[in-house]
């Protein structure tokens, strides 16, 4: 018999809004239709989703932990609990009077995998080769490699060990000895998941609001690159420096040679230091877990500061703690990448998995599978290699001798067929995995093997810190600083690039295609590259999927379903899906969307690729500019297609004076392209906002405008609440380029693989794959792709407004115009013989949408919507 279903929901802070309401009832009856139950919820920012998502998903977790403990129906699929039944009082459910996770009995006890650094230390060093042939240069010794042979199936099963670090584990890895029990594993577990720390913050900031903050057990999973202490690390700057580092001073253990008896062999057992100070003291990461327990909901700031205070690593503290966490919150990758699941130890069976921001969430995915190696990361991968074996041939055993051959016959390879584009033959071409190896002569190679070589035998930081040597060494610049060393084209990146690459190759022929971009005459050696891109979205959300108890997609919009369903599970047909759209929060009243077809002197807004560069139509626009900054208070975003069309536009304007016209009513700021750069615009946007409202009179100045960029930073995640954005324009249609060459596999693949799966074909999709062929012009590509192909370029744009004007209303006192200024906004099915973009919009925008069909209606409307709003609010 299903639960039965809830409608209140006690955790939430305030009076819930109806629709808050209606939603978590919707999650709550989805979460307990599982198990393998798959929901969308679909509610717009502002609306108060993540409250929303934290008060029901974890009241479902209460309420079916508790049922389990009176032996409900409900809990009958196998999954353990966090606390047993007890004495006390009644009212309080058992997980709440006793909190800290009982350990299951002995005999049922299920044990969370021990740290690798617990199994025995890998592969037996060959003492004579590490003793001997070397020259007698004890300060090279710590680059040979341990002899390996991929037959030996158990040498294989002692390296491949997961969660593989030197924290927080046994008496063999940390300086004080002390035993201590593995956590057991509390299940089911809600892990949420979102793109960015500062969403998982927010997630955190509202999850402090509810009473579940204290009553459970959390744990944040941030990066290296923001939980690591370690200065030394912290100051080589970006994250895949700070990454290759630790995991290489891991890789650098300080181990100390004592013999040992009982396999009747020499062993280098280990008394094991981690070269991470941070990670020495086993009781400090004893007490890290300890507050951290003890102070309930923290981000990841938090955790930063806990483990500088009592000087311990967090980021491998906090991994500690997930077996025992009922809550986990992470960034995507750690939970959608199976080898960050795997070395994290996730444990998705019968867990909640809620993903957050999940409007993109096919082109998230593939793009974690995505690998790329340049030309010059090829180059000095290869000169790496060969140095090394020349340096070490005499010692190395011949397994190591053989795999080192093999890397760089691949990668001599791998640079051949991007030097054979000079001749000026085509430069990007498109392949399968299995005609790439055939034209290369490779596919005789055992790809599988080399994979895990270079997985297993610490190849990589082996061979890339000899290279730093001999860098310093030959530059006789022993002072060489780290960030020469480690510098984007550093050792260990390029090789870490091509061994991604040849992981890549492991995937079979409708999986992805490998992009082969040759160097152009008179280009740059960094336009040539080998890219593998990843074309099958719904592969990789089912491993996530397939254990778990209900997977949750949420987000501000998730339309069109039909492409999402096509594109991640497309197994289940739309009846299967539980989709909930919530209207906005803000009153109708609200907002004002309008198609702006035509500027003040009549002429029709076209900015599609023929006619935008038009100066006439460049001018058009900046009469209709001029007039909306005198009618518009505060802040004005404008949004163009991309920053070149921008900076056309801005130098045509500047010339012809609109420029000057406009600062007379607003302060005129540019979106720069460079990132870093951003905040300091913003924050001037705001602060020249904020004194022309504070100080107007006389100057004339009624506040400033903004021009941004679709798809640059500003684009995503940047609020523009209240005064920040009182209208928003969208300068024609934001379709993303069609020279684009992966978005055009990704085009065909969804056109091939909709149509294929229609007529239930698939003899036709692989016979597609099975021959190269060159990138057709995009055009070209999208006129013959089937219908969903086409559907999928359409969406992009559309999502891309979207996301746009959707940063203007952050809260339900918020008000804001939208003015979509194109006048194939207006266009209706039956009128084009294209899509209609407007149909595309969120439904709390295009229930409100307007057509202006001239100027003056334009004017007399936000006339109008301003006048109201300023009196209600
Ligand atoms: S172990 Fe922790 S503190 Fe040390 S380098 Fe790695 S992430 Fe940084």
């Amino acid at each position: 018999m299903p639960p039965p279903p809830r409608l209140d929901f006690p955790a939430f802070p305030f009076t819930p809004y109806p629709i808050q309401s209606e939603f978590m009832s919707f999650l709550y009856a989805a979460l307990s239709s599982g198990p393998r139950a798959l929901a969308l919820l679909e509610s717009p920012t502002g609306t108060g989703k993540t409250l929303s998502i934290i008060c029901s998903a974890l009241q479902w977790l209460v309420d079916h932990r508790e049922a389990a403990g009176r032996g409900h129906p409900d809990q009958e699929n196998g999954s353990a609990t966090v606390a047993g039944g007890g004495a006390g009082d009644d009212d309080e459910p058992d997980w709440m009077r006793d909190f800290t996770p009982l350990l299951p009995k002995p005999e049922n006890r299920k044990k969370t995998k021990p740290h690798p650094a617990r199994r025995q230390e890998p592969r037996n060093a060959k003492d004579s080769e590490k003793s001997e042939g070397i020259g007698g240069n004890d300060s090279e010794e710590e680059f040979l490699l341990v002899e390996y042979d991929s037959d030996d199936e158990e040498g294989t099963r002692r390296q491949s060990g997961k969660r593989a670090h030197c924290g927080g584990g046994s008496s063999s890895e940390s300086e004080d000895d002390e035993g201590e029990e593995d956590e057991a594993e509390v299940t089911p577990k809600v892990y949420f998941t979102s793109r960015t720390h500062s969403q998982l913050s927010q997630f955190v900031g509202e999850l402090k609001k509810t009473q579940f903050s204290a009553k459970l057990r959390m744990v944040c999973l941030g990066s290296r690159m923001n939980l690591c202490i370690n200065n030394d690390v912290r100051k080589l700057g970006s994250a895949n420096r700070i990454n290759e580092r630790c995991l290489e001073l891991q890789k650098n253990k300080k181990s100390s040679k004592i013999k040992v008896d009982g396999d009747n062999q020499k062993a280098r057992q280990a008394k094991i230091s981690c070269q991470c100070p941070m990670l020495r003291k086993r009781s400090l990461q004893k007490e890290f877990r300890s507050e951290v327990s003890a102070n309930g909901a923290l981000d990841i700031e938090d955790l930063a500061q806990i483990g500088k205070k009592i000087g311990t690593c967090p980021y491998y503290g906090v991994r500690d703690m997930v077996p025992a966490a009922d809550l986990v919150v992470l960034p995507y990758q750690s939970l959608l990448l199976k080898s960050a699941r795997e070395s994290l130890g996730l444990n998705l069976k019968n867990s909640v998995i809620i993903i957050d921001e999940a409007h993109n969430l096919a082109d998230s995915l593939t793009s974690m599978y995505n690998s790329k190696v340049t030309c010059p990361q090829l180059r000095a991968a290869l000169s790496h290699l060969e140095a090394y074996l020349d340096r070490f041939q005499n010692v190395l055993g011949a397994g190591n001798r053989r795999y080192i051959q093999t890397l760089i016959v691949l990668t001599r390879s791998f640079q051949r067929v991007l030097m054979s584009g000079e001749d000026g033959s085509c430069a990007v071409t498109s392949v399968t995995v299995n005609n790439f190896l055939f034209s290369l002569d490779i596919d005789n190679i055992n790809i599988v093997k080399l994979c895990q070589y270079l997985k297993e035998s610490n190849i990589i930081h082996k061979v890339s810190g000899y290279a730093n040597k001999l860098i310093i060494t030959q530059d006789g610049a022993s002072n060489l600083n780290h960030q020469q060393q480690h510098d984007e084209g550093s050792t260990i990146s390029s090789f870490q690039a091509v061994a991604n690459f040849l992981r890549s190759l492991l995937n079979s022929n409708v999986d992805g295609r490998i992009i082969v971009a040759r160097q152009k005459p008179g280009g740059q050696p960094e336009d040539a590259y080998l890219k593998f891109i990843m074309l099958c979205p719904e592969k990789i959300f089912s491993e996530v999927t397939e254990d778990a108890h209900a997977v949750v997609m949420a987000g501000g919009t998730l339309q069109p379903i039909e492409e999402t369903r096509l594109r991640l599970f497309p197994s289940l047909s739309t009846s299967d899906v539980k989709f909930f759209s919530c209207n906005h929060i803000v009153p109708a009243e609200s907002i004002l969307p309008i198609a702006v077809t035509r500027g003040p002197s009549g002429m029709e807004f076209d900015f599609s690729f023929g006619s935008r560069r038009s100066p006439a139509m460049i001018e058009e626009l900046g009469r209709f500019l001029c007039n909306i900054v005198t009618i518009v208070p505060d802040g004005v975003v404008m949004f163009f297609t991309s920053y070149e069309y921008e900076k056309q536009v801005y130098d045509a304007w500047t010339a012809s004076g609109t420029i000057s016209k406009i600062s007379k009513k607003k302060c005129v700021f540019r979106e720069p392209k460079n990132s870093v750069n951003v905040e300091g615009i913003l924050n001037k946007y705001k602060e020249a906002i904020q004194s022309c409202s504070e100080h107007s009179q006389g100057t004339g100045v009624n506040g400033a405008l903004l021009l941004a960029v679709v798809g640059g930073k500003i684009s995503e995640g940047i609020n523009f609440s209240d005064g920040m954005g009182r209208c928003v324009l969208m300068v024609g249609l934001p379709y993303p380029s069609p020279d684009d060459v992966e978005l055009m596999e990704t085009i065909k693949h969804i056109g091939n693989h909709s149509s294929s799966s229609t007529v239930g074909d698939n003899n036709s999709l692989s016979s597609q794959y099975d021959h190269e062929c060159t990138v057709e012009p995009g055009f070209d590509t999208l006129r013959r792709c089937g219908k969903s192909g086409r559907e999928h370029y359409e969406n992009l744009c559309m999502k891309a407004v979207n996301q746009s004007i959707g940063r203007a209303i952050r809260h339900v006192n918020d008000y804001a115009a939208m003015l979509l200024v194109d006048s194939r906004y207006s266009s209706t099915s039956s009128s084009r013989s294209l899509s209609c973009p407007a149909e595309k919009l969120p439904q709390w925008i295009k229930r409100r949408l307007t057509c202006g069909k001239n100027y003056g209606e334009v004017h007399r409307l936000l006339l109008q919507f301003f006048k109201i709003n300023k009196q209600m609010h």
